[in-house]
C-alpha cells in the first residue's frame, strides 16, 4: 500500500507548474519545457487544438445561421460585451456563468477560457515599453519604482518577438524602442496623408505602422513551428488556420509539446497554492475538476501563476495558511490592490473628402498608431501620464440604399458608387494605479466550484477624466490640421476594464513593504512562486501589453531554470 502511495505521489509530482495556458502561461510552458523541466499546464478551460478546433475559420458569411449576430438571449449570458460579440468567435468567449463576480462598482471583465486563452481574440498589437514608461512611477511619485529598467527587459523583448513574429517598422524614437521586425502592413492613402500632415505640424506627434504579431515574412524559426505567411484575411479571432497570427495555440503550446516534457490538462480549474509551513515554500497547488468537480493535487517544485491579471490575483487571495492568512505573500495587505487597466473612453470619427479617385484592396488585420505624445520627456499637461492613439481608416464602401420602388430601388440596389474614407482614432491612455482600486474574495458567495467570488472594485480618477478631455481636444486639433471633416469626438464613459488589459494587484518592487514581487517576478515572501502575467504590473504605461508579460514571463521562466540547478528551490 505504501509503495502504491508513492507511486501515485510521484505521478502528481513535476518540476514546474504553470497555471494558464494563454499568452503568459504558453511562454512559461514553452520555456521551462525547452529547458528540459517536466512541467504541467493546468488550464482551467476545454482543450482548444490548432487548426482542428477553429469551426468556424473557413466558413462564409452565408454559412451562419443568424448572419453573424448572436440571437438576444444568448447575448445575455456573455454579460456587458454580449451585443458585440460575433456567431463566428462566440465559441472563444466566457460565459458569466462559468465565473460569477460581485461588482462593487461597474467593471468589464473579459475573460476567455480555453486552451489559449485570450491570446485567440486579441488584436495582437504588440509594443515595446521604453525607460520613460518605466521610469514614470519614480518620476511624479504615483505607484512605487519599478524593479527593473528597459536594459533588464530588452534582451527578452528580442527573444519573444523573434519567435512570434512581429511586423512593424523601425522608427527610432526614444518613447518606442524599435523591436526584431518583420516587414509592416501598408498604410493606406488616408494613413500616409495623416502622417505627412501630424511631421508638418509637430516636432512630437508621428503616426507610424502598427506592430502587431503576425508573420508577414516568415522566417526559418516560424516555419518550424508549422506557420506560415499571412494572407491579411482578417478573420483572426475565429483562429486562423496558417497561423499567421501569434496565438498559444499556433505557437508556443505545440512547441513546449514537442520536448515531450508537457504535461496539459484542460478542464482543471486551480483552487488555490499549497503552502508547507515546515519547508517554508510552496510545494503544490490544489485542482477542482471541471467536469466531475473532484478535487486533486499536484506538487512541483516552482510554480508559474499565469491565470490573467485579475484571475492569479485570486488564487493568491485563496492560497491561505497559518503563515499567509491573507493570502500567499501577503504580508503588507497589498495584494489585489492598486488595481489598474487602460482608459480607452476617448474616441474620434471623421471622414476624408480627399483621395477620391483611390481605393483600398484586400484587408489589413492592422492599422497604424500614434506613440504616447504628452508628458513623455517633461510634465506638461495638469495631468499625469499620457495616451497613444489607434488610428484607421475604413475601406470606401459602396453606397447603395434601399430606397424606393421598381427601377428606382433596383437602380439604387445597383448602385456601385463608392462612398468616403471615414476615419477613426480610439485613445490608449495610462490609468495611474491607486490603492482603492482593488479586487478581494466575497467573504460568503461562493462561484460554481465552491471558490469565493471576485468582488471587482474600480473606478475612474479626475486623473482619467483630464486625460480623455485632452485626448479630444488634442485630436480634434490634428484631425482638423489633415483637412478631415465631419469630426465628432466623444467620452464614452465605459466603465473601467473595457479595455481588456486589467493589470496590478501582485506589483512588482524593490521593497517587500510596499510590493508582492521582487525583479525576477517571484514573490518576496515565497521565492519559488512566479507571477508574470498583468498582475505583476507596477504601472500601465500606454502600450498594449501582452509583449511584455511574455518578455517577464520568458526572463523569469529562465531565472527560475537556472536557480533549480543551483538547488535554490529544494
Ligand atoms: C478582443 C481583445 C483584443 C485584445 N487586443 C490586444 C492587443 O492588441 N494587444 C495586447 O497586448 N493585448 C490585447 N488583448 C489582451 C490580451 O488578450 C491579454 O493581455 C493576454 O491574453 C493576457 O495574457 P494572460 O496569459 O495573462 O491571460 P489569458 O491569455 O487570458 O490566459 C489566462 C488563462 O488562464 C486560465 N485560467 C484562469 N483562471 C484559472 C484557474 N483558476 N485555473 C486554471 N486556469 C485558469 C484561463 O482559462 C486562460 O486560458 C486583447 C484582448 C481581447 C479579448
Ligand atoms: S489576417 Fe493573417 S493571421 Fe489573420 S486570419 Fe488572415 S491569414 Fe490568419
Amino acid at each position: 500500500m505504501a509503495n502504491l502511495a508513492i507511486d501515485a505521489q510521484k505521478e502528481m509530482t513535476f518540476d514546474a507548474i504553470v497555471i494558464g495556458s494563454g499568452i503568459s502561461g504558453g511562454w512559461a510552458a514553452k520555456e521551462l519545457c525547452e529547458k528540459g523541466l517536466k512541467t504541467l499546464v493546468l488550464e482551467r478551460g476545454r482543450d482548444v487544438k490548432h487548426i482542428e478546433d477553429y469551426p468556424t475559420a473557413t466558413k462564409n458569411p452565408w454559412d451562419f445561421q443568424f448572419g453573424g449576430k448572436i440571437p438576444l438571449e444568448q447575448q445575455q449570458e456573455f454579460g456587458a460585451r454580449g451585443a458585440r460579440i460575433q456567431e463566428s468567435t462566440a465559441h472563444f468567449w466566457m460565459k458569466e456563468k462559468e465565473q460569477e463576480t460581485v461588482l462593487e462598482k461597474p467593471f468589464q471583465w473579459t475573460r476567455g477560457y480555453q486552451v489559449g486563452g485570450k491570446s485567440l481574440l486579441w488584436a495582437r498589437q504588440t509594443q515595446r515599453w521604453s525607460n520613460y514608461d518605466f521610469e514614470g512611477p519614480a518620476r511624479d511619485g504615483y505607484a512605487v519604482d519599478w524593479p527593473i529598467r528597459y536594459k533588464d527587459l530588452a534582451p527578452w523583448y528580442s527573444h519573444v518577438e523573434k519567435f512570434s513574429g512581429i511586423s512593424g517598422n523601425r522608427d527610432g524614437l526614444p518613447q518606442l524602442p524599435d523591436g526584431e521586425f518583420l516587414k509592416p502592413f501598408d498604410l493606406s492613402c488616408v494613413e500616409r496623408h495623416f502622417q505627412k500632415t501630424l511631421s508638418a505640424n509637430y516636432k512630437d506627434r508621428h503616426l507610424i505602422h502598427g506592430r502587431c504579431a503576425h508573420i508577414t515574412a516568415p522566417e526559418e524559426i516560424h516555419r518550424e513551428q508549422g506557420r506560415a505567411k499571412c494572407l491579411n484575411r482578417n478573420l483572426c479571432n475565429r483562429g486562423c488556420p496558417l497561423g499567421g497570427y501569434f496565438s498559444s495555440n499556433a505557437s508556443t503550446l505545440p512547441w513546449a509539446e514537442k520536448t515531450g516534457n508537457m504535461t496539459l490538462r484542460p478542464n482543471s480549474v486551480v483552487h488555490s497554492i499549497i503552502y508547507d509551513e515546515g519547508q517554508g515554500k510552496a510545494t503544490g497547488v490544489r485542482v477542482i475538476d471541471s467536469e466531475t468537480q473532484q478535487t486533486s493535487e499536484y506538487f512541483a517544485k516552482i510554480i508559474f501563476i499565469n491565470a490573467s491579471a485579475l484571475n492569479s490575483n485570486l488564487i493568491l487571495l485563496n492560497s491561505t495558511s497559518s503563515r499567509f492568512p491573507n493570502g500567499l505573500g501577503n504580508d503588507n495587505g497589498l495584494l489585489g490592490k492598486y488595481i489598474s487597466w487602460h482608459n480607452y473612453r476617448g474616441h474620434i470619427s471623421g471622414r476624408s473628402e480627399e483621395f477620391q479617385d483611390m481605393m483600398s484592396t484586400g484587408k489589413n488585420p492592422s492599422h497604424s498608431y500614434i506613440p504616447r505624445f504628452r508628458n513623455v520627456f517633461k510634465q506638461e499637461t495638469d495631468f499625469l501620464r499620457g495616451y497613444a492613439v489607434g488610428f484607421g481608416s475604413s475601406s470606401r464602401a459602396v453606397q447603395f440604399s434601399r430606397g424606393g420602388i421598381g427601377e428606382a430601388l433596383k437602380a439604387n440596389l445597383f448602385d456601385r458608387t463608392l462612398g468616403p474614407w471615414w476615419v477613426s482614432g480610439w485613445m490608449q491612455g495610462e490609468v495611474i494605479p491607486i490603492e482603492t482600486n482593488h479586487v478581494r474574495l466575497h467573504e460568503s458567495l461562493k462561484d460554481k466550484y465552491g471558490i469565493p467570488q471576485l468582488v471587482l472594485s474600480c473606478d475612474w480618477t479626475e486623473n482619467d477624466d483630464k486625460m480623455v478631455l485632452d485626448y479630444m481636444a488634442q485630436m480634434t486639433e490634428m484631425f482638423e490640421k489633415a483637412g478631415f471633416t465631419d469630426i465628432s469626438a466623444r467620452d464614452s464613459h465605459s466603465a473601467p476594464g473595457s479595455d481588456i488589459h486589467e493589470m496590478g494587484g501582485v506589483r512588482m518592487g524593490l521593497d517587500p513593504e510596499t510590493s508582492l514581487l521582487n525583479k525576477w517576478n517571484q514573490l518576496h515572501s515565497c521565492k519559488n512562486v512566479f507571477v508574470t502575467d498583468g498582475a505583476c504590473m507596477t504601472s500601465t504605461a500606454t502600450q498594449n501589453p501582452s509583449l511584455t508579460y511574455m518578455a517577464f514571463t520568458a526572463r523569469a521562466a529562465n531565472f527560475a531554470v537556472e536557480e533549480l540547478k543551483k538547488g535554490t528551490f529544494d
